[in-house]
Formats: structure tokens, C-alpha cells, sequence
């Protein structure tokens, strides 16, 4: 097995008739960026910012994240790493800036944070643009955006740290700046999105949650909790379209990426980047490297004629069973 992911490392994430796309990684602490390397991750397409803030006791100053991003974008440069500004609130607590509320999914986090205390954000961007100098590989993604003036507003303040480090004498390279999909209503504005974003990024475990209705967390609900929904895969294709009639790449960065079967169905869909744990890549690669992308969408036009999630993971299994 290990020689077989050694073979598979460098190969290309490519269909048996040459459609490409990039199978990239999740990470948040160092360990995973090793684990990754190893693995052929083409790039990072979710750093989660708020893990080194949940191993401390105090909000970590300018410099302290200077270094803290510097690692990161180093350990993979040239590969771009697509660094998500904070999302704390919702299942993520930090505990030096507690937030009660009844009902925290619903509530005050991710960019609506940042967007009350834009001073939190400046710093986490002016450190990340602060890294990035020399090496030109960083993505900013904003998590949580629910309309376009909040885009607005945070294109505003990367601009404005922006500034500020050149002013200072750095020598930074512009990032690309892109969008979370996670909330539905961009669902039906993904186009808007796209127009005025540099990458759209699907995540599917807030995606699911909030279509669905149903709580990521909660046990006692689990059954409810289905990425493979027909409601939600319509909702990625309509994402997907959104984003192409706009020229803007589209990646998922959620759970769902690294499962095998759904991934045959987001490389069906276009996805342009599959963003997943690095445990899940070798896999994943092996999948869609045996098969074609013409099987693929015959493959997923048949289970969007099926109706149940339990129908569409039975078809998947079938399909992946008999490909060995
Ligand atoms: C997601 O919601 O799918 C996502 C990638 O972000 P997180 O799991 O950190 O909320
Ligand atoms: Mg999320």
C-alpha cells in the first residue's frame, strides 16, 4: 500500500479521457502540511486560521501570526495556500472571547465577526499579506458571507492592509480573494458572487446543514445530515454554473470532497478544485483516475433522477464496487 501511494503521488489527477482537475488539502496545524506534502496535495485549498487560535489563551498579535502563516505558505510554495480569515462563533469557540448565544449557527460568526471588529480582521490580513512576501502563493477566503455588501466591505479592509504593508515597505504580490458558499441564499446569487470574487469555494458541511436544516453536531439527528440530498447536489450544480458563466475556478472544500463516490459526482459537476483531509486524497486520486468524465455524468444524471440520499449512496457504491 505504501508503495502504491508513492506511485500515485506524483501522477496527476486526471480521468481515463484527460480531463484534469486539482485535488488539494484541508489543514490547520503544521503535522497536516507534512502529511499532506507527502501525499501530492497540488495545493491548500482550506487553512482554518482559527486552529493556532484555539491552541492559545489570548488573541495572537501581528507578528505571532506573521510566523504562524509564513510556515505555511513556505512548507507549500509554489503551491497556492487559500488561507480562510477567522471563523470563530457557530461549533467554535475560542475561549478568550466568549460569545453566548441561543442559537450560535444562526448566530454571530465567521465574517460577521470579523466585520463588527475590524480591527481583528486587519491584523489577521495584514499579518497574511505580510507572510506571503517573496513567495506570492496566498489566497484570502472569507467564510460566512451571507450578502454582497459584506463582500464589499471585506474587499474594503484587504485593500486597505493592503496598502498599509506596501506604505511600510513590503513588497506584496495582490491575493486572489475569494467566497465561502456556505449559507443557501448564495446558492441563487452565486453568479453575483462570482462577478465580484476571484474564486468561489463550496463548504459543504455549512452548505448541508443550513439546507437541511439540520445541526452538523447533533447526534440525534445524524440520519438528517445528507451531503448527498438531491436538494443539495442541485444546489452545487447551480453554484457551479454561477461561478463558470462568471470565469471564476470553483472549489469544495467540505467533508463531501473527500468522500470517493461524491467526489465522482463534483468532478461531474466541474468542480474545478477538491479541497479534503490529506488522509482522503490517495483515494480519491485512485477513483477518478479510473474513470472516465463522460461515465462520470452519465453516472450522476442517473441519480438525479433518484430521490432519496439512501438511493443516490446505493447507486454510488454499486458504481464504485464495480470499478474494483
Ligand atoms: C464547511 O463548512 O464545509 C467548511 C469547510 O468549513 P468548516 O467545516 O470549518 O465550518
Ligand atoms: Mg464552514
Amino acid at each position: 500500500l505504501q508503495k502504491d501511494l508513492e506511485t500515485l503521488k506524483d501522477k496527476p489527477c486526471e480521468t481515463t479521457d484527460g480531463h484534469r482537475l486539482s485535488l488539494w488539502v484541508n489543514t490547520g496545524l503544521m503535522a497536516d502540511v507534512m502529511r499532506s506534502l507527502e501525499r501530492g496535495a497540488e495545493g491548500v485549498g482550506l487553512y482554518r486560521t482559527e486552529v493556532p487560535f484555539l491552541l492559545r489563551d489570548r488573541f495572537p498579535g501581528e507578528a505571532e501570526q506573521t510566523k504562524i502563516y509564513r510556515e505555511q505558505l513556505a512548507a507549500f510554495a509554489p503551491k497556492s495556500v487559500t488561507m480562510r480569515t477567522l471563523d470563530v462563533g457557530g461549533d467554535k469557540a475560542l475561549p478568550y472571547f466568549p460569545i453566548n448565544e441561543a442559537n450560535p449557527f444562526l448566530g454571530w460568526r465567521g465574517l460577521r465577526v470579523t466585520l463588527d471588529h475590524p480591527e481583528i480582521f486587519l491584523v489577521q490580513v495584514r499579518a497574511m499579506l505580510k507572510a506571503s512576501e517573496g513567495l506570492d502563493n496566498l489566497r484570502i477566503m472569507l467564510p460566512m458571507v451571507t450578502n454582497i455588501p459584506e463582500l464589499e466591505a471585506a474587499n474594503a479592509l484587504i485593500l486597505r492592509a493592503f496598502n498599509e504593508v506596501m506604505e511600510e515597505g513590503h513588497r506584496v504580490v495582490f491575493p486572489p480573494v475569494g467566497v465561502m458558499v456556505e449559507v443557501p441564499a448564495l446558492v441563487y446569487q452565486a453568479r453575483e458572487f462570482a462577478a465580484r470574487a476571484d474564486f468561489l469555494s463550496v463548504g459543504s458541511n455549512d452548505l448541508t446543514q443550513y439546507l437541511l436544516a439540520v445541526d452538523r453536531n447533533n447526534a440525534r439527528v445524524a440520519d438528517l445530515y445528507q451531503s448527498l440530498h438531491p436538494a443539495v447536489l442541485r444546489a452545487l450544480i447551480l453554484i457551479v454554473e454561477g461561478a463558470h458563466a462568471e470565469q471564476v475556478d470553483v472549489s469544495i472544500c467540505g467533508e463531501m470532497a473527500g468522500d470517493p463516490g461524491a467526489a465522482v459526482l463534483l468532478m461531474a459537476m466541474g468542480f474545478d478544485v477538491l479541497s479534503m483531509s490529506a488522509t482522503s486524497l490517495p483515494k480519491v486520486k485512485s477513483v477518478l483516475r479510473a474513470i472516465s468524465k463522460v461515465q462520470a455524468e452519465a453516472l450522476l444524471d442517473e441519480v438525479l433522477k433518484l430521490n432519496t440520499a439512501e438511493d443516490i449512496e446505493a447507486a454510488l457504491n454499486d458504481r464504485l464496487q464495480t470499478m474494483g
